[in-house]
C-alpha cells in the first residue's frame, strides 16, 4: 500500500540530478524512461504532474574533468547539459523541470536550508581524516579499500588521504528517528531488498558525515565560512527542492515547498540509495520538513551479461541506440524485458526479437489485418455494434473486464514489465480469436452480423492495448488511435484530458460507425544483424 494522500491531485516525481562528469549513459536513460512512463500514466489518471530531472554540477570531479579539457567548470557543465537534454528529446521524455545545481536560484535555496540546519544545532566543525574517492565524492572506510588503496567501486582510482577541517552534519542524532520513520512508513524504500539493505546499514549505527570541503572552489561557499565549500551531495539533494520553484518566483524554501512538497517519488539507481534513503530524510528532519513518500532504487544494467564500463570497452551508447531504433523500441525493451528493481541485461539479439515479436508481429499485424477486413467487409468504419450487447463471456471482453485496474496497479507499483505482459495477453488472445473465428469465412457464408461482432471486438481490444501501453510507447499508441479514427496524440498533453483513464481503460468505448483510417504498419520489424 502506498501511503500517499489520495486527495492530493498533484504528483511530483524525480529522476536523479545526473552528475555531469561525462556524457549521459544508458543507466541515466533507463531511470528517465521509467520516470517518464510513470509521469505519463499519472497524467492519464488526471493528476497534475511535475516530472523533474536535471544535473548535479559541482564537486572536485567536475572541476578536475573540466581542467583536463582546458575548460572552465561552468563551460564544461553547459556542454554536457546540452547532451542530456538532446537525449531526453530523442527518448521522448516530457520533463517539466530541468534543475541545474549551478543555477543562482539553487544557491539561495541551499543557503537557506543550510541556515535552518545550522540553527537547529546540527552542524559543527570537526577534523576529517580518511580515505576519499574523488569519483564517488565520498569518504571510504579503510577496510573497504581494495589492496589497501583502491576504491571498491572505482577499482582503478586510488583513494586520497585527507586530513582536514570540515563541517559535519549530526546524522547520528537522527538514528532513532530514522528507524522509527522506516517502521511507520514501510513503503518509503522500495523494493523490499533495498529497504532491507538500508535498515541493516542504519542498524549498524550512523556516523556524522562531513558536509564541506576545503581546497575546492567549484561549489557554494559555506555561509559565514567561505574557505569551506558545501559538499556536493548536500547541495545536490536540495536540487529537488529548487526544481519546485515556479520559474518567476523568489527563491525561498517557502515558495519552493508550497505546491508540490513532499515529492511523491524519487526514482534512483541503487548506487545512490544511501544518500536518498538515509542522509536526505535526516537532513529534512533537521530542517523540520516533511519527507518524500517513496524512494525506489532500480537495479544495474549489464550488456550481454557483462558489467558495462568505459575501461571494459563495452558501453552501450543511448544516443546511438535511439537514433538507430527509435524511442518506442528502446523504451519498450527496457521497461518490458527487465523487472524494475532487479538488475537487467541488454542483448541486441534479444532486443530485436522482443520488439519484433510484441510490437510488429503481435500488436502491429493484428491492427493491420483487422483494419484491412473492416475496409472490405464494413466500408472502412467501426462495425455498428453496441459493446454492451456483447456478452460478458465473450473471450476478449472477459479478459478486458478488469484489465485497466490490474494495469493501473502494476504501473503504480512500478511493475512496468507486468503491465506490459498483462496487455500483451489481450493482444495474443485477440490474434487467436481472429484465427479461430475466421471472419473471412463468416463473410462468405453471409453472416454479416457475426463478422461485425468479431471485428468490433478485435478493434476495440487493439485500442485498449494501445491505450494501456501509451505511457511506454506513446508514438505507436498514437498511430493506432489515429488509424482507428481518433484524433488523439498521446504526446500532446493538452489532449490528454479527452482520453481520461476512467473512460479509455474500459473495454467497449470504440464508437460504432467511426470512420477508420488507412492501415499502415505501426512498427516496421527490425533486421537482425
Ligand atoms: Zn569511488
Amino acid at each position: 500500500m502506498i501511503h500517499t494522500d489520495t486527495n492530493r491531485n498533484t504528483f511530483a516525481i524525480t529522476t536523479p540530478l545526473y552528475y555531469v562528469n561525462g556524457l549521459p549513459h544508458i543507466g541515466s536513460g533507463y531511470t528517465t524512461i521509467a520516470a517518464d512512463a510513470i509521469a505519463r500514466f499519472e497524467r492519464l489518471r488526471g493528476k497534475s504532474v511535475l516530472l523533474i530531472t536535471g544535473t548535479d554540477e559541482h564537486g572536485q570531479k567536475i572541476q578536475r574533468t573540466a581542467q583536463s579539457k582546458g575548460l572552465e567548470p561552468q563551460e564544461h557543465c553547459d556542454k554536457i547539459v546540452v547532451e542530456f537534454d538532446t537525449l531526453w528529446q530523442k527518448l521522448n521524455i516530457q520533463y517539466d523541470r530541468f534543475s541545474r545545481t549551478t543555477s543562482p536560484h539553487h544557491e539561495a535555496i541551499v543557503k537557506e536550508f543550510f541556515g535552518r540546519v545550522w540553527e537547529r544545532g546540527d552542524i559543527y566543525l570537526g577534523q576529517q581524516k580518511g580515505w576519499y574517492c574523488v569519483s564517488c565524492e565520498e569518504f571510504k572506510e579503510q577496510r573497504e579499500l581494495l589492496e589497501e588503496k583502491y576504491c571498491p567501486i572505482h577499482s582503478n582510482m586510488e583513494a586520497e588521504w585527507r586530513d582536514e577541517q570540515n563541517y559535519f552534519f549530526r546524522l547520528s542524532k537522527y538514528q532513532n528517528q530514522l528507524e522509527e520513520f522506516y517502521q511507520q512508513q514501510p513503503d518509503f524504500i522500495q523494493p523490499e531488498s533495498r529497504r532491507n539493505e538500508v535498515l541493516s546499514f542504519v542498524h549498524q549505527g550512523l556516523q556524522d558525515f562531513s558536509i564541506s570541503r576545503v581546497n575546492l572552489d567549484w561549489g557554494f561557499p559555506v555561509p559565514g565560512a567561505p574557505q569551506h565549500t558545501i559538499y556536493v551531495w548536500f547541495d545536490a539533494l536540495l536540487g529537488y527542492v529548487t526544481a519546485l520553484l515556479e520559474p518567476d518566483s523568489e527563491p525561498t524554501l517557502e515558495n519552493a515547498l508550497k505546491k508540490w512538497w513532499p515529492i511523491n517519488l524519487h526514482l534512483i539507481g541503487k548506487d545512490i540509495l544511501r544518500f536518498h534513503a538515509v542522509y536526505w530524510p535526516a537532513m529534512l528532519m533537521s530542517a523540520y520538513l516533511p519527507i518524500p513518500d517513496r524512494v525506489f532504487g532500480h537495479g544495474f544494467l549489464t550488456k550481454d551479461g557483462q558489467k558495462m564500463g568505459k575501461s571494459l570497452g563495452n558501453t552501450l551508447d543511448p544516443v546511438e541506440l535511439v537514433n538507430r531504433y527509435g524511442a518506442d523500441a528502446v523504451r519498450y525493451y527496457f521497461l518490458k524485458e527487465i523487472e524494475f528493481g532487479r538488475d537487467g541485461d541488454f542483448n541486441k539479439t534479444r532486443f530485436i526479437d522482443t520488439v519484433n515479436a510484441d510490437l510488429a508481429k503481435s500488436l502491429g499485424n493484428l491492427l493491420n489485418r483487422t483494419l484491412g477486413m473492416a475496409k472490405k467487409y464494413c466500408q472502412a468504419r467501426v462495425p455498428n455494434i453496441i459493446a454492451s450487447d456483447i456478452p460478458v463471456e465473450h473471450p476478449l471482453k472477459f479478459i478486458s473486464l478488469e484489465l485497466g485496474e490490474r494495469v493501473a496497479r502494476a504501473y503504480q507499483s512500478l511493475a512496468f514489465s507486468e503491465a506490459c505482459r498483462e496487455v500483451l495477453a489481450l493482444v495474443r488472445a485477440s490474434n487467436k480469436f481472429i484465427d479461430e473465428q475466421a471472419p473471412w469465412s463468416l463473410y462468405k457464408e453471409g453472416k454479416q452480423q457475426a463478422v461485425e461482432e468479431v471485428l468490433y471486438s478485435i478493434l476495440e481490444s487493439v485500442r485498449l492495448a494501445a491505450y494501456l501501453l501509451s505511457s511506454v510507447i506513446p508514438n505507436i499508441s498514437t498511430d493506432i488511435y489515429q488509424q482507428l479514427g481518433f484524433t488523439i496524440d498521446f504526446n500532446n498533453q493538452t489532449m490528454i484530458e479527452t482520453v481520461a483513464y476512467d473512460t479509455h481503460s474500459i473495454w467497449g468505448i470504440l464508437p460504432p460507425n467511426q470512420k477508420l483510417n488507412k492501415p499502415k504498419p505501426v512498427f516496421v520489424p527490425l533486421e537482425q544483424e
